[in-house]
């Protein structure tokens, strides 16, 4: 439902911009039953060339690694994933479910549920380590609950048009272009990160979320503050802590009380520093900038 959003390009542009086939969508797909089960078993068998195999979900492998509690055209739908991943030049994993395994595979993961080549922060998952598609790829990874659209589109057509080659991935195999910054990247509250000035409560529009609502910003890759939802917003800016759903081990601390809309802390240190900061240097930053905060960066600029 994400990709349907998507806006530069968007779904459509694919088809007639770039010229893109699309063999079956859930939600644009045309054939169902019999048929769709014919169109998959010719793409498996050969006939029908794949060039692309975009998967989305976690894939599901109970009960007894027989997949048969999430099953798809007449049959698991992880034995769909693993004979098309064969036959397929480029797959792509969207979501966390399908990357990592997301929601579904945490603690106690009762769906044997894991992502495509990755389990949380493990290498693997189900089609293996050593698994490449026909290109000579590993499973390229765009994580987030959800992934932008955006980020689908770009890849898609990257990987349609040839420029695959191009493409750099980081070491959870997510393009390097779109996660290497981080989400406070282009946050509009850095001032009040910096100032250490807090927001209390969702939806307040001075104060960064860090410090008393656990937002993830300074920890998590992705351009959710570059590359904006609805080409006009992002969590934080809206008022949302980043919650890190573009990394793998979301949903962070495995859901233990207290630790959801909170950053932890231990004698008011966070238990995580902002990555490349020891303790010391973010102690020394903080107080520098709270006994330095201009009295502007507390008040409400936003006056209507
Ligand atoms: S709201 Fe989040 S992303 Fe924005 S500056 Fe604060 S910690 Fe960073």
């Amino acid at each position: 439902m994400s990709f349907l959003n998507a806006e530069e390009p968007s779904a459509c542009d694919l088809v007639n911009d770039f010229g893109l086939k699309l063999l079956w969508h859930p939600s644009l797909g045309m054939e169902l039953g019999e048929e769709l089960q014919g169109l998959l078993t010719k793409c498996v068998k050969g006939e029908i060339k794949v060039d692309v195999f975009v998967f989305e979900g976690s894939v599901i492998q109970a009960p007894n690694g027989t997949g048969h509690w999430n099953r798809f055209a007449g049959r698991p739908m992880k034995d769909w994933v693993a004979e098309l991943s064969k036959v397929a030049g480029f797959v792509v994993a969207i979501g966390d479910c399908a990357t990592w395994g997301g929601i579904p595979a945490t603690a106690p993961n009762p769906s044997d549920s894991t992502g495509l080549q990755f389990l949380k922060k493990s290498a693997g998952g189900f089609l293996g380590q050593a698994f490449r598609s026909q290109a000579g790829f590993p499973v390229i990874n765009i994580p987030g609950c959800p992934a932008h659209p955006d980020w689908i589109t770009q890849i898609i057509v990257a990987l349609a048009t040839g420029r695959g080659g191009d493409l750099k991935l980081d070491e959870y195999q997510r393009p390097a272009t779109f996660f290497t910054s981080f989400t406070q990247t282009g946050c509009t509250r850095n001032m009040h990160f910096a100032y250490k000035v807090s927001a209390t409560a969702f939806g307040q529009r001075n104060g960064c979320l860090f410090y008393d609502l656990g937002c993830r910003g300074p920890y998590t890759r992705s351009p959710c503050n570059r590359i904006l939802w609805n080409r006009q917003s992002s969590k934080t800016r809206s008022g949302h802590p980043c919650i890190g759903c573009t990394e793998p081990e979301f949903p962070h601390h495995d859901l233990a009380p207290g630790t959801v809309f909170q950053t932890p802390t231990t004698l008011g240190l966070p238990n995580e520093v902002p990555p490349g900061m020891s303790k010391r240097s973010y102690l020394t930053m903080v107080a520098a900038g709270k006994a330095n905060a201009p009295q502007w960066s507390k008040d409400d600029m936003f006056v209507v």
